[in-house]
C-alpha cells in the first residue's frame, strides 16, 4: 500500500493567530506561558486537519517560533558568543535575540543575519560558526513535539534539517574556515543523540531535510552524505530514516542518495522533473521508499490528478507501490492555508485553487487511486478534470486580444534602435544635468498617515477626491524637498502605492488577490502575494496621473516610476498552466504600454525596476542562460519602444551583480541605479574587468539602517566608483527605496548626499 505524506503545514495560524502571538510576547503583552499555549493550538489544529484530511504521515516539529533553521540552532546550541548564553537549554529570550537582536539590561545585540530560503520568498536566520564552534544538544522541541502529538493520539514523524545542508547554510565567521571540514565530525554527534532519543521514543520515520543538494554541489559535499547518514544509521534503532530533497532535482548526487543507509529518499517531481530520468538511468533501490513529491508545494493550482496518476504509474515500474509515499514536492509552509476561505473570488477562479487544505486532499485522492485504482476516486478525478477544463478555455485566462499581440511580439527585435551612446548624447542635450547628477529609487516615507489615509480609503471612510488630495499633499511636499535639497531627478514618492507589484497587479487584468492568502515570508513578517492566474494586459494608464501630478510641480524632470515584468512575475503566485517565459512577455507588453503613455504625457526618463531579477534565477547555474535570456528579453520589450532622447531608468537591490553583468548590459537601460553600499566595494570590482558601457548609480547609503550617514562617508563612497567608474558615467543616489524610513532620517541623509556630490564635483573640476 502506497501512503500519504505530508513534508509541512503552514504554521500561521488560519487568522496569523502565531504573529499576534510572537508580536505580543515581543511587546511584553503576551506572557510566555500564553504564547506557548497559543503555539500548542495552532500545532494541534495543523495536526488533526492533516489527519482528518487522510494524511498518514503527519510531520512535527516543522512548526516553528520563527524559522526551522534557527530551531535547528537552537538544538544543536551553535548560539553566537555575542547573546551570552551560558545555559543548559537555549531559552525563549536568547532565541529571539539571535532572530531579531536585542536591547535590554545588559545585553545589546544585533540579530544574525537572515537570508532567502533557496529561490522561495521564505527568508531564514543564517548560522554562524567560529572555527573552534561546539555543539551540544540544547533543545528538546523536536522530542517534546513527537510527544505532545501522541497525547493526541497522532503518531508524527519528526522532521529535521540534515545536517550537511545545515552547515552548507551557514556561515563561518572567520572567512579560512570550511564548515564542513571542521564542524561535521562533533555537529554528528549532536544529531546522533537526537535520533537515538526520537527511536527510543517510538518514531517510526524520522525525515531529514538536505535541500541543499538541487543545487551544483561539490564531491566533498556528496561524500559528506555518506559519513553523515553511515552513521546515523547506526543510531537510528527502530526508527527509519527519510532523506527529503526539495525545489529541483538532484542532478550529481542522485547516485550518493540512493547509496545511503536510509530506508527512503524524497524527490521533487514538479520542479524537479528530470528525478524521473535519473532514477530510470541509474535506477532505484528495491529496498528503499521514494516520497515522490507530485503535488506543487510552491504554487496555488490545483493538481492535474490523472497527469500526476500517470507519473505515479510511471514511477510504479521502478519502486514498488508499498514503498511509495504519495505527496507534495515540498513543505506546504510556501502557500496560503485554505483557497475555500476567499469567499470573495469568484467560484470559477475559486476552483482553479489549492491552497495547503486543498492540497491534502489532493495528496489523499492521488494515494487512494494508487491503493484502489483510479476508479476508487472517480468523482474527484471528474471534478479535477471540469474545473481544468475551465481553466483551459476560459476567456479569461485566454484573452484573444493578448494572444494576437503575442503572436505580433518579435522578441529578437525587441530593444532600443539607437547605440546608447547616441542616445546618450541626445538626453543630455534635452535634461542638462550636472556631472554626477542625482536621484532617489522612488520611494518616500510611507509614515503612519499615509497608511492610515488609504485604509480609510479602502474602507470608504474617506471618499476618492478627499484621498486624491491628501495624495497630492503628499507628493507636492516630496517634490518640494527634494527641490530644496537639490536632487537633479527627483520622483513623486509613490504614496498612491501599498506595493510595488500589487498596485500594478490590481491595475492589469488576470490578477486577482485573496484575503486571507498570507505565506510566511520572515518571523512574524507575512506577504500576500498576487495571483496571476490568466492573460495579463492593461486596460488603462496605470501612473500617468500620479507623473503628471508630480510633473506640475516642478521644471525638474520627475521620474515615472515602473515595475517590471520579472519583478511582477517573481512575487506573484504565476499560472502554470504556460511557460513562465510567455507570462512574462505578456507582463512586458502591458508595462511597455505604460512606458508609452509616460513618454507621450512628457516623461523624459522612465524608470522601470527589476529587483527580482537576481531570485529568479534557477538553482541549478545550467538553467541561468535560459532564464536570463528570456527576463532579460522582456526588459528590452518593456523599454525598447521609446524615443532615443527618452532616457530610461532601472534599479536592482536585494543581491549580488556580478556573476551575470553582461546580461545586466545587455538590458541597456541608460542607467542601472544599483545597491552596493553594503557590498564593500564588492560590487563594484567587476567594473574594473567588464566594461559595462553605460551609466551607472552604485548606491552611496543603505537604506535599511536608520542612521544618517555623514558627508565625508558619502563623498568616499563616490569617490570609490571614481576609481572604477569614468566620472562622466556615475550617477549618485541611494541603494534603494526610502519607504521604510522616516522622513527626519530622510532629509538629513539626502541633503547629506547632494552635499557630498557638490564636493567631489568641486575637487575634481568637472563642470556643474
Ligand atoms: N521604486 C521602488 C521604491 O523605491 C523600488 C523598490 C525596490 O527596489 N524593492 O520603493
Ligand atoms: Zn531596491
Amino acid at each position: 500500500m502506497a501512503l500519504s505524506i505530508n513534508l509541512g503545514f503552514p504554521r500561521i495560524g488560519r487568522d496569523r493567530e502565531l504573529k499576534r502571538a510572537t508580536e505580543g510576547y515581543w511587546a511584553g503583552k503576551v506572557s510566555a506561558d500564553e504564547l506557548a499555549s497559543v503555539c500548542a493550538q495552532l500545532r494541534r489544529e495543523q495536526w488533526e486537519e492533516q489527519r482528518n484530511a487522510g494524511i498518514e504521515l503527519i510531520p512535527s516539529n516543522s512548526f516553528s517560533l520563527y524559522d526551522q533553521i534557527l530551531d535547528t540552532t537552537a538544538m544543536v546550541g551553535a548560539v553566537p558568543e555575542r547573546y551570552r548564553w551560558h545555559s543548559d537549554q537555549v531559552d525563549l529570550d536568547t532565541y529571539f535575540a539571535m532572530a531579531r537582536g536585542a536591547q535590554r539590561e545588559g545585553l545589546d545585540v544585533h540579530a544574525m543575519e537572515m537570508t532567502k530560503w533557496f529561490d522561495t520568498n521564505y527568508h531564514f536566520i543564517v548560522p554562524e560558526f567560529v572555527p573552534d564552534q561546539e555543539f551540544r544538544l540544547a533543545s528538546t522541541k523536536p522530542f517534546d513535539e513527537f510527544a505532545e502529538a501522541r497525547e493526541l493520539e497522532i503518531t508524527t514523524r519528526p522532521v529535521l534539517i540534515g545536517p550537511v545542508s545545515y552547515l552548507i547554510l551557514g556561515k563561518p565567521r572567520e572567512t579560512d574556515s570550511e564548515p564542513l571540514e571542521t564542524h561535521l565530525d562533533s555537529l554528528i554527534e549532536v544529531y546522533a543523540e537526537v535520533i537515538g532519543r526520537l527511536g527510543a521514543m517510538g518514531a517510526e520515520w524520522i525525515q531529514l531535510d538536505e535541500p541543499c543538494f538541487v543545487e551544483d554541489r561539490s564531491a566533498k559535499e556528496i561524500a559528506a552524505l555518506e559519513q553523515v547518514y553511515g552513521r546515523l544509521a547506526e543510531v537510528a534503532g527502530n526508527a527509519r530514516l527519510i532523506v527529503q530533497t526539495y525545489f529541483d532535482h538532484v542532478g550529481e548526487a542522485y547516485s550518493a542518495l540512493t547509496r545511503l543507509p536510509v530506508a527512503g529518499i524524497g524527490l521533487d517531481f514538479v520542479r524537479g522533473q528530470e528525478n524521473v530520468a535519473l532514477m530510470r538511468e541509474h535506477g532505484f533501490p528495491s529496498e528503499k521508499h521514494l516520497v515522490a513529491g507530485v503535488v506543487d508545494g510552491r504554487n496555488v493550482w490545483i493538481n492535474d490528478l490523472s497527469a500526476s496518476l500517470d507519473l505515479l504509474d510511471d514511477l510504479q515500474t521502478m519502486v514498488s507501490a508499498d514503498r511509495l509515499m504519495v505527496g507534495a514536492s515540498c513543505s506546504l509552509l510556501h502557500v496560503p492555508i485554505e483557497a475555500a476561505r476567499e469567499t470573495e473570488l469568484d467560484q470559477e477562479l475559486k476552483s482553479w485553487l489549492a491552497f495547503a487544505s486543498e492540497k491534502l486532499a489532493e495528496i489523499a485522492t492521488l494515494t487512494r487511486a494508487v491503493n484502489d485504482g483510479r476508479a476508487a476516486v472517480a468523482d474527484a478525478l471528474a471534478a479535477n478534470r471540469a474545473a481544468l477544463e475551465t481553466r483551459q478555455t476560459s476567456d479569461r485566462t485566454r484573452s484573444h486580444r493578448v494572444r494576437e499581440r503575442m503572436d505580433a511580439l518579435d522578441v529578437g527585435a525587441a530593444g532600443r534602435d539607437t547605440h546608447f551612446e547616441q542616445r546618450r548624447e541626445v538626453q543630455r542635450e534635452r535634461l542638462r544635468l550636472p556631472a554626477l547628477p542625482t536621484t532617489v529609487i522612488g520611494s518616500f516615507p510611507q509614515h503612519p498617515k499615509v497608511r492610515v489615509q488609504r485604509r480609510k480609503f479602502l474602507r470608504d471612510e474617506v471618499s476618492r477626491p478627499d484621498y486624491e488630495a491628501f495624495l497630492e499633499d503628499e507628493v507636492r511636499r516630496a517634490i518640494e524637498l527634494q527641490e530644496e535639497m537639490g536632487i537633479d531627478v527627483p520622483v513623486h514618492g509613490e504614496f498612491e502605492r501599498n506595493d510595488m507589484v500589487e498596485y500594478f497587479g490590481e491595475r492589469m487584468e488576470g490578477y486577482a488577490f485573496t484575503r486571507f492568502g498570507w505565506v510566511q515570508s520572515f518571523g512574524s513578517r507575512y506577504v500576500k502575494p498576487p495571483l496571476l492566474f490568466g492573460d495579463v494586459h492593461r486596460p488603462e494608464p496605470m501612473t500617468v496621473r500620479w507623473w503628471e501630478f508630480g510633473q506640475s510641480c516642478t521644471d525638474r524632470p520627475i521620474k515615472g516610476m515602473l515595475t517590471g515584468p520579472v519583478t511582477m512575475l517573481q512575487w506573484s503566485f504565476v499560472r502554470d498552466d504556460q511557460p513562465r517565459s510567455e507570462t512574462c512577455f505578456q507582463l512586458a507588453l502591458a508595462i511597455a504600454d505604460e512606458v508609452q503613455d509616460l513618454e507621450a504625457v512628457g516623461a523624459k526618463v522612465i524608470q522601470v525596476d527589476e529587483p527580482a531579477l537576481r531570485e529568479g534565477l534557477p538553482l541549478r547555474s545550467d538553467g541561468w542562460e535560459e532564464y536570463l535570456r528570456w527576463a532579460v528579453t522582456a526588459f528590452r520589450v518593456t523599454t525598447g519602444g521609446v524615443r532615443p532622447e527618452t532616457q530610461i531608468h532601472t534599479h536592482m537591490c536585494y543581491s549580488e551583480f556580478n556573476d551575470f553583468i553582461e546580461h545586466i548590459a545587455y538590458m541597456d537601460a541608460d542607467v542601472l541605479l544599483i545597491e552596493n553600499a553594503r557590498s564593500d566595494e564588492e560590487l563594484l570590482e567587476v567594473f574594473r574587468d567588464v566594461d559595462y558601457g553605460r551609466d551607472i548609480g552604485p548606491g552611496v547609503y543603505d537604506i535599511h539602517s536608520p542612521r544618517v550617514p555623514p558627508v565625508d562617508e558619502l563623498a568616499e563612497m563616490i569617490r570609490a566608483s571614481m576609481r572604477v567608474l569614468p566620472i562622466d558615467r556615475l550617477w549618485v543616489n541611494p541603494d534603494c527605496g526610502l519607504k521604510t524610513r522616516k522622513y527626519d532620517e530622510v532629509v538629513p541623509a539626502l541633503e547629506n548626499m547632494v552635499a557630498a556630490a557638490d564636493i567631489v564635483r568641486a575637487e575634481t573640476g568637472v563642470p556643474v
